[in-house]
C-alpha cells in the first residue's frame, strides 16, 4: 500500500470511531453467587443468579463490578462500542507506525 493509500485508510478508520463519551473498558460476565444463609440450596452448589458483572482491569489489578439487570443492555452496548473503537484505534496506530517507518508520518 502506498503512503497515500495508508492515509486514506487511516481517515476511513477514524471516521468509523463513535461516541467516545460512552467508552467503558471491561468484559461482561454472568456468574452465580452464594448467599450468607447456612441452609440455602446454594450451599449444595445451586448458586443464585446468574448475575451480571463487569470485569475491569485498572491500575494493574482486575476487579468485578456488579451490573444491575436494568443496566445490562446499556452496559453491554458501551462495552461493544468500546471494543469496536479500540480495534479501529489499534489499526490506526499500526498505520501510523508504518508511516513513521517510511518517514511519511503526518
Ligand atoms: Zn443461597
Amino acid at each position: 500500500m502506498s503512503a497515500r493509500q495508508l492515509l486514506a485508510r487511516r481517515r476511513r478508520l477514524a471516521g468509523g470511531l463513535s461516541d467516545p463519551e460512552r467508552t467503558l473498558r471491561g468484559v461482561l460476565l454472568a456468574e452465580g453467587r452464594r448467599c450468607s444463609s447456612e441452609g440455602c440450596r446454594c450451599r449444595r452448589g445451586e448458586l443464585h443468579g446468574p448475575y451480571s458483572y463487569l470485569a475491569v482491569y485498572t491500575d494493574g489489578r482486575s476487579r468485578t463490578v456488579y451490573v444491575p439487570q436494568a443496566l445490562a443492555p446499556v452496559c453491554e452496548a458501551h462495552v461493544e462500542l468500546t471494543h469496536h473503537n479500540d480495534e479501529l484505534l489499534l489499526e490506526i496506530s499500526q498505520i501510523n507506525l508504518e508511516l513513521l517507518r517510511r518517514r511519511a508520518l503526518e
